[in-house]
């Protein structure tokens, strides 16, 4: 992702990430998002980082994931569709729902987990052991049109 450095670091224990942009302006939550889940978070929590005044407006990035975990057993991939087209299954454990969507003349694929659409090496690593259905909150920068 261009224009955003990551410092890892342990804090109780726990890895926090001290995401922030070298032309000064503060990341998006959906920069915080995308750093902390390559970072293996489910849910990641960001905030204004104070205590690092050499880089204004960094943001902490935690994880916030209160919820269940699975390591998933997937029924057999079923096939849907002519367009768009795809592969869809479900965890037999926990119930949640894995899908792709293809479109024709389109070179993009969407990854979807439960509702929520992940790029390819998230949605990946959530399939071995990911969020159980339902688990996941709606974060205000999901909505559509809001806060980016
Ligand atoms: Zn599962």
């Amino acid at each position: 992702m261009s224009g955003v450095e990551v410092l890892v670091r342990q804090q109780d224990n726990e890895k926090v990430l001290l995401v922030y942009r070298l032309d000064g302006r503060a990341p998006t939550a959906q920069q915080c998002e995308d750093v902390g889940e390559d970072h293996g978070f489910y849910e990641p929590h960001a905030e204004a980082a104070h205590s690092f005044g050499a880089y204004a407006k960094a943001q902490l990035v935690r994880e916030g994931f209160q919820g269940g975990l699975c390591d998933h057993a997937w029924k057999s991939w079923g096939h849907y569709g002519r367009n768009p087209f795809g592969q869809f299954s479900a965890c037999s454990k926990c119930g949640v729902s894995a899908m792709t969507v293809h479109r024709k003349r389109s070179p993009q694929v969407s990854y979807l987990y439960d509702k929520w659409e992940l790029r390819e090496h998230v949605w990946r690593l959530w399939l071995q052991r990911g969020p159980v259905l339902g688990s996941l909150v709606e974060l205000p920068h999901h909505q559509k049109g809001g806060a980016q």
